[in-house]
């Protein structure tokens, strides 16, 4: 049985070694850690002396496959619940909001009636959801992006509006109101400030809503997303993979394909026939000790702006905005601080020089607590999460007191209830790094820009034939949250990658 060592055990290293063990390989996962799940892990605050778990990183599921949660065998562990209610936007005032309808046709209505949209929204979803279906096929073959099958698929003019074209150019070809851009448009920072100007940018728009769990919508995981990696742990231990935490490894023979590690302070070697690498770009290269390859890498785009911030309240809260009928306790709602593309940009961009702390642009809110209560998991405290831009790389959540205390009181501001607030929890990108070895804070490892994003994300040194290879190694793969389409709790370069690798590489050896 040929051997394969996966290293990092986070989403995407989960999910390759899940595929693989299934697949007649013998699977290591190392992990330094001392437990599994990456960034995708729980925390434990002590609020009235009771414990209270919750997200540390990740929150929302929505960019997995569904293939994937089918295929892994989560789907029989963990119970999951999306939304069907509108999302709920806010432009400074608490008590009038716009709905994003899921139904375009109503939303259409909504955009116009509140937001003066004369634009062509329903052309917008339509051409989205091509680009949507032409992204998930990719994802479902294991298919190495192009520009060429894009424009297979797509044709030359969406291909350039969706896939080489910039994000301020798309949203300006569909729609004339500068809130409607805000809102479309926000994803394309979700994670780092890449610019709406930047040609490539356009892409973030649909990578961001092809997940195709909840059918390109988001949601959540009965007691909270963390489950989907202890689950898929569990899973793998039981299909025979090895897991072993708490370990380093001090150096890997290319030659001789041995690792060297060390493990409860004992020195120790393993042999491998393949490696698959799920932890960030950089880390292979300095574990192979590549001095050329890691100075190359060092210079690329790395630095992220988001921020979390985690509120728990006495009692459930109570939102001042809600409509006849409804009161839309499990929609996502979103505060946006800028009212047109131009401050947005800036912003961002000002957030990546370092010039402040934290430069208000968007918060997006995800109602945890409400959708745990909605799948029957009634806990002691309602818990809110403000995912929030913008935040420079230079300080940590501690540190920033002030800013976690302007940013609380401007959300406390569409509540009823603000007296129930109970506690806070707050991390920058600063954070991100010291607690989940993100090289510069970006949840997707590595900023979205464009040398690397779509058929630039890629560390190989041969990406027409072998995409998911780490530079010119011959039998180590990359498949962590920098490489295509991006991060999330979605385990999709895992998947492509082990795709790929069964397809080629395998037949070759053959
Ligand atoms: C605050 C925050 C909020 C987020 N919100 C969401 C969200 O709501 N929804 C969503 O889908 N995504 C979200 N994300 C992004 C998502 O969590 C990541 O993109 C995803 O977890 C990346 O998975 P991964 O397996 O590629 O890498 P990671 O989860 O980073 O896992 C990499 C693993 O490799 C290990 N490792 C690193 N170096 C070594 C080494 N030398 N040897 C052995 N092991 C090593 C690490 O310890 C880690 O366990 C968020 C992230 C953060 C931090």
């Amino acid at each position: 049985m040929k051997k394969i060592v996966v290293v990092g055990s986070g989403i995407n290293g989960l999910v390759v070694a899940n595929y693989l063990a299934k697949n007649n390989f013998h699977v290591t996962v190392i992990e330094k850690k001392d437990r599994v799940g990456g960034a995708c892990v729980k925390d434990t605050a002590v609020i009235n002396g009771k414990d209270v778990n919750y997200a540390h990183g990740a929150t929302v599921l929505g960019m997995m496959q569904k293939f994937v949660f089918e295929e892994t065998g989560l789907d029989n562990h963990v119970k999951t619940y999306f939304p069907k209610e509108p999302k709920i936007v806010y432009f400074n005032d608490p008590e009038n909001a716009t709905r994003i309808f899921q139904d375009t046709n109503d939303l259409c209505f909504e955009l116009k009636e509140k937001w003066n949209e004369e634009g062509d929204v329903k052309s917008f979803r339509d051409d989205e959801n091509k680009v949507i279906d032409y992204l998930q096929n990719l994802y479902r073959n294991g298919t190495t992006p192009s520009i060429e099958s894009a424009r297979e698929n797509l044709g030359h003019y969406l291909t350039k509006l969706w896939v080489e074209g910039s994000a301020h150019d798309l949203l300006n070809h569909y729609f004339t109101s500068e809130k409607t851009k805000l809102y479309m448009g926000m994803t394309v920072i979700e994670s780092g400030p890449t610019s709406l100007y930047e040609h490539g940018s356009a892409i973030n728009i649909p990578i961001m809503d092809s997940g195709s769990i909840f059918n390109g919508y988001w949601g959540f995981v009965k007691e909270g997303i963390w489950k989907i990696t202890e689950k898929l742990s569990k899973i793998n231990l039981d299909v025979g993979v090895d897991i072993m935490l708490s370990t380093e490894i001090k150096e890997i023979d290319t030659k001789k394909n041995i690792i060297y590690y060390l493990k409860d302070k004992n020195e120790n070697k393993l042999l491998y026939d393949y490696m698959f690498f799920a932890t960030d770009p950089i880390t292979p290269s300095k574990i192979l000790g590549d001095k050329p390859f890691t100075a190359g890498l060092e210079k690329k785009d790395w630095i992220g702006s988001s921020g979390k911030l985690t509120l728990f309240f006495k009692n459930p809260v109570k939102w001042k905005y809600s409509d006849k009928k409804n009161n839309y306790d499990t929609s996502f709602r979103f505060i946006f601080s800028n009212e047109t593309l131009k401050e947005f940009e800036k912003g961002s961009q000002d957030a990546k020089k370092g010039l402040k702390d934290y430069i208000p642009g968007y918060i997006q809110i995800y109602p945890e607590g409400a959708a745990q209560r909605k799948m029957g998991n009634v806990e002691d405290f309602d818990k809110v999460i403000l995912f929030t831009k913008n935040f420079s790389f230079e300080n940590k959540g501690n540190n920033l007191n002030e800013t976690k205390n302007i940013i609380i009181s401007s959300f406390l501001n569409f509540i009823e209830n603000p007296e129930d607030l109970i506690d806070s929890k707050f991390i920058t990108p600063k954070d991100l790094n010291e607690i989940f070895l993100f090289p510069k804070g970006n949840i997707d490892h590595l900023s979205l820009t464009k040398n690397q994003n779509f058929d630039k994300r890629t560390f190989s040194s041969n990406p027409n034939e072998d995409f998911f290879k780490y530079h010119d190694y011959n039998n180590i793969y990359y498949c962590g949250a920098g490489s295509f389409p991006c991060g999330s709790v979605a385990g999709t370069p895992a998947y492509m990658s082990y795709k790929q690798f069964i397809n080629k590489d395998l037949k070759e050896l053959i």
